[in-house]
């Protein structure tokens, strides 16, 4: 019998999407084995016509140097109707080109990652000869834009109870909602190896405490700051009371600038990792910008957070999810968030403890399997 196809659609704005779409493969795969052929593609740099496809180029240039932009365009467009009938003129530009993507894929079911694919795609299945079942995974954790949400799909899943009112909000009603948190990748449901066992393979002290410096995938915002400060508070007379792991990300710069620094606390200096999960689970805290695929998997994994900063509009509700659940802190500047680190670790204090544990009890590492399964009834059914 031939495989059932899926296709994902996302776009390489951020590491979130791309992160969120391999999860959900890895996921299909790890339930249904040879039953299921999964396609990832990248529907908007890959297959639009210019301009279109140049967009997604822009995001990165605005959230690392105008973000006042980008939150004016955040802000702006985030109204449901206003943003539906804007994107129903757009999308009629990158009609024939989706259509032809969805005929020569031919998929049984088509899952979005990305705010900026629904009209495109819901526009394009209106030629199909078949009817293709179209759902929507949002990876965004509090605050999703209105543009996620279109009343025409099959399903949405969405990760937190916010991101469910806003979808009520957007037209969405109970019967089309699952809400069972962000995919993340299945690996961060079984750790592989002890903490120990990790450190040593990763290079790092077996005993002294670490924490996990990063930004997203594109390791934006000051991570350099954020590593030099904690690098002079971690150092005392005595020796290094912890030591540090920096995830740069994308950003060769940084890491090239990086290098070239002279530590006295232990460090190690990463580019982009495909084993994020082995970090988390070898680290004790992570300083991150509320980017909520990184604060799903930290999570998962035990981690309290040190919030540094957040990417103006997606990543704001964020910072009160973290807050009010308790499972960590948001500090404005590198000095603070040093300063966090280094009581975090020599206090070991009660409040840390309770942080661990809670962000156990909010983590949800089965997401995954879950949203698959949930998927599969409709592709197989
Ligand atoms: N990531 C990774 N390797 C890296 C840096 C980041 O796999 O070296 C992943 C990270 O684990 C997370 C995603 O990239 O899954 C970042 O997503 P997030 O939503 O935190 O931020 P974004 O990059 O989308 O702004």
């Amino acid at each position: 019998m031939r495989p059932k196809r899926v296709l994902i659609l996302m776009s390489n704005t951020g590491g979130g999407h791309r992160a969120s779409a391999e999860a959900l493969r890895a996921g299909f795969l790890a339930c249904y084995g040879d039953q299921v052929q999964v396609d990832v593609i990248d529907l908007l740099i890959e297959h639009l016509p210019w301009p279109l496809n140049w967009l997604p180029h822009t995001y990165t240039f605005l959230i690392k140097d105008t973000a006042w932009l980008w939150k004016l365009l955040w802000q702006t467009s985030n109204h449901p109707m206003t943003i539906r009938r804007l994107s129903m003129i757009v999308a009629r530009w990158g009609e024939r080109d989706v259509t032809k993507v969805f005929a020569s894929y031919a998929p049984d079911l088509i899952i979005s990652v990305h705010p900026l694919v629904q009209e495109f795609s819901l526009r394009a299945l209106r030629h199909m000869r078949r009817r293709i079942p179209f759902v929507i995974v949002v990876t965004d954790l509090a605050t999703a834009h209105p543009l996620w949400f279109h009343p025409a799909v099959d399903g949405c899943y969405v990760a937190s109870k916010e991101a469910y009112q806003r979808a009520r909000r957007a037209g969405l009603i109970p019967e089309q909602l699952h809400l069972f948190g962000l995919p993340i990748r299945p690996v961060f449901a079984q750790p592989t190896a002890s903490r120990e066992e990790l450190r040593r393979k990763l290079g790092l002290d077996a005993q002294l405490p670490a924490v996990l410096i990063m930004s997203g995938g594109e390791g934006v915002g000051p991570i350099a700051q954020v590593a030099e400060q904690v690098n002079a508070e971690l150092a005392t007379p005595d020796g290094p009371v912890g030591q540090m792991v920096i995830i740069c990300g994308r950003n060769q710069h940084l890491q090239e600038r990086l290098q070239s620094q002279r530590w006295v606390t232990p460090v190690q200096l990463c580019g982009f990792v495909e084993n994020m999960d082995e970090w988390m689970a070898a680290c004790d805290c992570i300083v991150t910008k509320a980017g909520p695929g990184t604060i799903a998997e930290a999570l998962s994994s035990g981690l309290p957070i040190i919030l540094s900063g957040f990417i103006p509009g997606q990543e704001e509700g964020n910072i009160p999810y973290v807050l009010d659940n308790r499972v960590g802190v948001y500090r404005e500047t590198p000095a603070a968030i040093a300063q966090t680190v280094s009581e975090w670790f020599t206090e070991r204090s009660e409040e840390f403890e309770q942080m661990q544990f809670a962000a156990r009890a909010l983590g949800r590492p089965q997401a995954t399997r879950q949203i698959v399964e949930s998927i599969g009834e409709l592709l197989f059914y």
